[in-house]
């Protein structure tokens, strides 16, 4: 199951080149489809229109040297490992299973029905990430649109709290900045960039407007905007003491806003992970609201992981509700805090787990790190991580998007098909998934 890791060149002959023409990129939620891959001995050797982190993840992969399967610490098969996972999953009394966002939608079902079976937690990355957002969705609603429909129509593009000029490198140049659209005809010069955050990141370059409020400050500022919205008056020192931006420019931005004839609000983690975080989240999206009452406005995550909007939608569908659901009672509770992963390990009561690629041994707290390591779970992931270097039953699986077709979901909900590049000699997430459901399943209704 080796490889060779010398890599072709960039020049290889032609001959012997593939071209998988317009392959998806998942390594962050713009997911761009329109990748050009020469392929030479399993090798991916260029990757035209990446940005500079689409390059890294196509160029640097490589398939692992790894046994398919790993049952406490000892290389298993693969029915060896989907037996043992089966039996730690279905004879636990407070499963869990997270992870999910660097997968495909198939696989993400999968994992859904292996929750239910077993009554367990359901939870994703987004209840580290954007996890206030789907709180506040179910709370406020929202006025959403798709990428194109900013391409062609934005002309007021503000950023709150993101970074998109490190993060989401094409999506000036794709959607939001640079392109001619229908209605903005010449491109950048007909649209307005503002930035709103706490420090003047890469992106502020590109920004007409930066407004540097004080940290944790997110949700006065939102408040600031809705109250001018309405057109009441503010008192401009308090203002300017509670935000760090003084009030004119707080009027300025909402008269801007009031006469776009398309605004867009992208805002990412610095708004959703600070102080307030939900209520942040609520905030944006009820200002998105009422701006409807002059002009068309919209608002959007930037979500960040590949596929992470996948999993909420896959979550969505299966349960009712977009992450941190548990169905140990036979139908889906929602609680944020109660059920989702960080918290449920960090109280010590999961009794067993399943991590999809995903690696909370790396970013979780020490309590809940420490409550993984004691318990007996299974990790499936491409590469080797300290998740799976102490799972119970660890299983290498192929990298979605690059060795696995499927469906994976655009940040604005817009489900894109992966083209992969070459095959691996590992399972899909969706195969191994499937056959341990199938398992779980036998055990089930045997037990
Ligand atoms: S912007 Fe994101 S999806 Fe597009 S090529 Fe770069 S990393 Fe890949």
């Amino acid at each position: 199951m080796s490889i060779a890791v010398d890599k072709p060149a960039k020049n290889a002959p032609d001959e012997n080149a593939k071209i998988v023409a317009d392959a998806t990129c998942t390594f962050c939620g713009c997911v761009c489809d329109d990748i050009d891959l020469k392929v030479v001995d399993n090798h991916i050797v260029e990757a035209k229109r990446a940005c500079v982190l689409g390059k890294s993840w196509f160029l640097n992969h490589h398939v692992e040297d790894r046994p398919v399967a790993t049952v406490d610490g000892q290389p298993a098969t693969l029915e060896e490992g989907i037996e043992r996972a089966a039996q730690i999953l279905s004879s636990a009394r407070y499963p869990i299973i997270y992870g999910l966002s660097d997968t495909t939608c198939e696989a993400q079902r999968v994992a859904v029905s292996i929750a239910d079976w077993i009554g367990g937690t359901v939870d994703t990355t987004t209840s580290v990430c954007h996890g206030p957002s789907g709180m506040a969705f179910q709370g406020v609603g929202e006025v959403t649109c798709t990428l194109g429909e900013i391409r062609n129509r934005g002309d007021l593009i503000i950023f709150w709290g993101s970074n998109p000029a490190e993060s989401h490198p094409r999506h000036f140049t794709k959607y939001s900045l640079t392109p001619k659209g229908m209605f903005v005809p010449r491109g950048r010069k007909d649209r307005t960039c503002v930035l709103v955050d706490v420090r003047k990141t890469k992106s502020a370059g590109a920004a007409d407007i930066f407004l540097r409020i004080k940290p944790r400050k997110d949700f006065e500022a939102l408040w600031t905007l809705r109250a001018l919205a309405k057109g009441l008056d503010m008192d401009a020192a308090v203002v300017e003491e509670e935000t760090g931006v003084p009030l004119s420019a707080w009027q300025d931005l909402i008269d801007r806003m009031k006469q776009a004839r398309f605004g867009v609000i992208l805002f990412g983690m610095g708004l959703t992970m600070t102080r307030g975080k939900h209520l942040n989240s609520e905030a944006v999206l009820a200002l998105t609201r009422d701006m409807n009452a002059y002009t068309r406005f919209v608002c959007k995550p930037m979500r960040g992981h590949g596929n992470v909007t996948g999993a909420d939608n896959v979550v969505a569908w299966r349960t009712g509700y977009p992450f941190g659901v548990n169905l140990s009672r036979g139908y889906p509770r929602f609680n944020p805090g109660e059920y989702t992963t960080a918290d449920t390990l960090a109280r010590r009561e999961a009794d067993a787990a399943m991590i999809i690629a995903s690696d909370p041994m790396s970013n979780f707290s020490q309590p809940a790190r420490e409550h993984l390591a004691s318990i007996p779970y299974v990790a499936l992931d491409p590469k080797e991580t300290p998740t799976s270097r102490s799972a119970a039953v660890a299983f290498c699986t192929a990298t979605y998007g690059i060795n696995t077709a499927g469906t994976v979901y655009r940040m604005d909900d817009v489900p894109i098909p992966l083209r992969p590049a070459f095959d691996s000699p590992y399972p899909s997430d969706f195969e191994v998934l499937s056959r341990m459901e199938k398992r779980v399943l036998e055990l089930k209704r045997s037990g």
